[in-house]
């Protein structure tokens, strides 16, 4: 049956290929159907997860770690052990592999959600709350079946591959970098989380916050994605598949043609030049940035550097990194931001989950206290600077104090070098993100001690609107035409503009073509996107004089009507 999802296209392009579950260790799995001559052997194939776990259990009782308390660990492995070998857990999923010929993952978890939908309503609370170890030994299981911990992605042919999950961290996406799948989808996230972020630098057609895929969606159907509006296409017909072949032609043909700009100065009918950099999370992003014809990179998101590794960086990995990006960016000036970890981006070792991270202790806060983490990556960047432009850029300033903090770690730094005789850019400069409105009403005051600004509107809207930016559920509350974000926007700029201080536009806003012009009559030369948004912004710079620009922007800025707005700039646009 055809059927069509609705989501927040993250990437533009349209993917076609084959649904590829991807699983996760917890208690999401693959669901797919298999052939009567199969039941027997994902029987047992059943049947020797069972075993393995069992023999796992044995093991760990032989081996009991030092410093746990041996009685009480082994009532909870005889727990387990018993819970396994309950006909419930051990049997039944056999005979729903048998009756519904599904794979052995999935009967075992509806049998999960019986168990665990029958403890729930046993009155006695100790018992109730031995649903969890239900849920832990059936984990066990399902690791076991799948082979390893962590997410799997079978079958893979992989350039046709559309992964398919239910959620993603940032973290995971970064190790799907190492391959090459068509695209992905997932049923949470918004626009501007930072797992979409690293999905766009993947440079494949997604879409996310579409809330029911993973349940939907079959093992190896057939899937359109069009990442542009957002949409997935579920078992099309020949007729649907033809149009979109047809549109995934036109979509390449056009990024091809933009590529012939690669090399254009980018500047506006009326002469005015447009600095286009880029935003990369990794060393080797800058391929594509070069790719695109940035002409620096407006923002370096080290934190992703490690996120995919169980532990921090060492100063001279760090250095390395950022040198490496120092020197094949030629003298062109590379930002080079300081760790932005805490809320979706969790340090490796972080013990503490915060009740509200998005407010808790995150970026320059989570550096400030931890002086040791932060005293590294600032020499790292110092000692990189020798070989290149570099420029220090720290996120989610709040106060006045926390620059002045951070001035004087870096002197701190520059001194510990000087002791050591290594050579830095003494003159580096310093700049700090604008992304909480505190920030926004600051800026005058901000910049007598900071070298430049850089707007980061993801977090700005999501400060401004109350508004998480990884939550699916309040992703159509996002948005960036909103006045009071307007408001803030402009006037960083305008005050940046008017004491000739150096201004950017880092977050997503930046690469939205629909935004280009706007954002030149607010004032603003400075953009930085991801790559793959830099040959299409420069088009609309190349066919845009400033000068008509500016009663379109002021009644736009007057107006609070969302609807005048959206009329307003597409009046802007044409
Ligand atoms: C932003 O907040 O707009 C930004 C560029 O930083 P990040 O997306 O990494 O939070
Ligand atoms: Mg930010």
């Amino acid at each position: 049956m055809s059927f069509t999802i609705h989501g927040v296209g993250v990437s533009g392009g349209i993917a076609i290929g084959r649904a590829q579950l991807v699983s996760h260790a917890q208690l999401e799995v693959a669901h797919y159907d298999i052939p009567e001559s199969q039941v027997t052997t994902e029987k047992a194939r059943f049947d020797a997860a069972i075993a393995q776990v069992r023999q796992d259990l044995t093991e760990l009782a032989d081996h009991i770690p030092p410093g746990v308390p041996a009685a009480e660990f082994e009532a909870f492995l005889n727990l387990h052990r018993m819970i396994l070998e309950d006909s419930t857990l051990s049997e039944v999923p056999k005979q729903l592999i048998e009756s519904m010929h599904c794979n052995a993952e999935w009967a075992l978890k509806l049998q999960m959600e019986t168990l665990v939908e029958q403890f729930d309503r046993v009155e006695d609370v100790y018992l109730r709350e031995r649903k969890a170890d239900i849920q832990q030994v059936v984990e066990r299981v399902l690791k076991a079946l799948l082979g390893r911990p962590g997410y799997t992605v079978r079958n893979i042919p992989e350039e046709n591959a559309i992964l398919v999950a239910h959620d993603l961290s940032p973290a995971d996406v970064v190790v799907f970098k190492q391959h090459h799948f068509a695209s992905f989808i997932t049923d949470l996230g918004g626009a501007t989380s930072h797992t979409a972020i690293v999905a766009r630098s993947l440079n494949i057609p997604s879409v996310v916050a579409l809330h029911q895929a993973r349940t939907l969606i079959r093992e190896n159907e057939t899937l359109i994605v069009d990442g542009n509006h957002g949409v997935v296409i579920v078992n099309p017909d020949d007729a649907v598949l033809t149009e979109y072949k047809l549109r995934q032609e036109q979509w390449q043909l056009e990024r091809e043609k933009l590529k012939r700009l690669t090399r254009t100065k980018s500047a506006t009918l009326d002469s005015i030049e447009v600095d286009l950099h880029a935003n990369i999370e990794l060393p080797e992003d800058v391929t594509l940035a070069k790719e695109n014809g940035a002409t620096g990179i407006g923002l370096f998101r080290t934190e992703f550097l490690f996120l995919d590794r169980g532990d921090l960086p060492s100063e001279d990995e760090q250095f390395e990194a950022y040198r490496r990006v120092a020197l094949e960016m030629e003298g062109m000036p590379v930002t080079v931001r300081t760790f932005d970890l805490g809320a979706d981006k969790q340090a490796p070792d972080a013990s503490r989950v915060a009740p509200n991270p998005a407010l808790g202790l995150r970026a320059i806060r989570l550096c400030l206290a931890e002086p040791r983490l932060f005293h590294h990556q600032l020499r790292a960047i110092l000692r990189a600077s020798h070989y290149g432009k570099i420029r220090i850029l720290i996120p989610m300033l709040s106060s006045m104090h926390e620059i002045e903090q951070v001035l004087h770690l870096i002197r701190e730094a520059k001194e510990s070098l000087d002791e050591g005789g290594i050579p830095y850019d003494n003159s580096v400069q310093v700049g700090g993100m604008i992304e909480i409105p505190a920030a926004a009403l600051s800026v005058n005051m901000f910049m007598r001690k900071l070298d430049f600004v850089s707007i980061g509107t993801n977090d700005l809207i999501q400060y401004t609107l109350a508004i998480d930016r990884s939550d699916d559920s309040v992703a159509h509350l996002y948005d960036p035409l909103h006045p009071a974000v307007l408001e803030l926007v402009s006037h960083i700029i305008r005050s940046a503009n008017r004491v000739g201080k150096p201004v950017a536009v880092c977050g997503e806003m930046a690469g939205d073509t629909r935004l280009t012009r706007l954002l030149l009559g607010f004032g603003l030369r400075q953009f930085s996107m991801h790559p793959a948004y830099l040959l299409a912004v420069k088009q609309v710079v190349l066919k845009t004089g400033v000068s008509d620009l500016a009663g379109t922007t002021q009644r736009i800025l007057r107006s609070h009507v969302s609807d005048r707005i959206e009329n307003l700039l597409q009046r802007m646009n044409v």
